[in-house]
């Protein structure tokens, strides 16, 4: 199969490789085709495209768009957007508004639990406060020693129903779907795994998702364990959705996929890029 990875995210968001690094370690990883998809942004793709076209790499032009959907954040990747249109890149503007007062917030709820100097530290990590993520917040946690991984962070401090758990209003759902087509793109949902929602939920989430022009869900990634791909590509076969992988890379050790070394998609499915190459 095509050694492709469809979701990957630089320092334009919250990763810690430049667009051009993570082309050169998604090359070396012997990956042919790669996406860039960074959270709400569109400004690390221009780079990432010199540098696929540098390397000779087959490239996605993307983006992942946090939304609100039933009370909880769920994340959609648009594949194929054009960067430069001008309506999804006021939109994604408008969607990472807010970042930073939440930042604050979470900052607060973590000084009321006896760790200080959150704010500062994740503001020392970013070129522009507009992109901080709870991921910041996970390698602030380590760095200070309070979590042994970013993940621990995650499980102990920053996921709902966790002590610095503070909720953020994103976009909805139909909107998220209505930019990605308008700038001639296809929606994918992310890491389907990953939610902690009831199957009943999910399954509700596809509907509607494939109800608005929904085509496909990641049954590879890196954010969710290889013991689901199996149930995620019965699930794509079902819905008639076409399947998608992807790292979700963000650095060295954070996932449990390297960039462009992904496994085979499950047999008898259809991938999203089934005519893209
Ligand atoms: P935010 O956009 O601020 O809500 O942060 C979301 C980012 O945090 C995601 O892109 C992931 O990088 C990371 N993340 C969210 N949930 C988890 C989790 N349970 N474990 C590890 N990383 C997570
Ligand atoms: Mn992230
Ligand atoms: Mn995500
Ligand atoms: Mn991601």
């Amino acid at each position: 199969m095509l050694n492709i990875d469809l979701h990957t995210h630089s320092s334009c968001s919250d990763g810690l490789f430049s667009p051009e690094e993570l082309v050169r370690r998604a090359h070396a990883n012997g990956a042919r085709a790669l996406a860039i998809t960074d959270h709400d942004m569109v400004k690390g793709v221009a780079e990432a495209r010199r540098a696929c076209d540098a390397f000779g790499l087959d490239f996605v032009p993307g983006v992942e768009i946090s939304i609100t959907w039933n009370g909880r954040s769920v994340h959609v990747v648009g594949l194929q957007v054009d960067e430069n249109h001008p309506g999804l890149i006021s939109n994604l503007d408008e969607n990472r508004n807010g970042r930073v007062e939440r930042a604050e917030e979470i900052s607060k709820k973590l000084e009321d639990l006896g760790i200080y100097g959150a704010f500062e530290g994740v503001l020392r990590q970013v070129a522009d406060p507009i992109v901080i993520s709870r991921k910041h917040f996970s390698r602030f946690l380590v760095d200070a020693k309070v979590c042994r991984t970013p993940t621990e962070a995650f499980d102990r401090f920053l996921k709902i129903g966790r002590p610095a758990y503070v909720f953020h209003e994103w976009t909805t759902l139909e909107k998220a779907l209505g930019w990605i087509r308008d700038a001639g793109g296809v929606a994918v949902i992310a890491h389907p795994g990953r939610y902690e929602i009831s199957e009943e939920a999910l399954l509700r989430l596809f509907d509607e998702f494939k109800a608005l022009g929904g085509v496909g869900i990641e049954v590879v990634t890196g954010s969710h364990g290889r013991d689901r791909y199996p149930y995620f590509a019965r699930l794509a076969r079902h819905y008639g959705f076409l399947a998608s992988a992807g790292s979700d890379f963000h650095a060295p050790g954070e996932s449990y996929l390297d960039i462009g070394a992904l496994p085979d998609l499950p047999d008898g499915l259809t991938p999203v890029w089934h005519d893209w190459f």
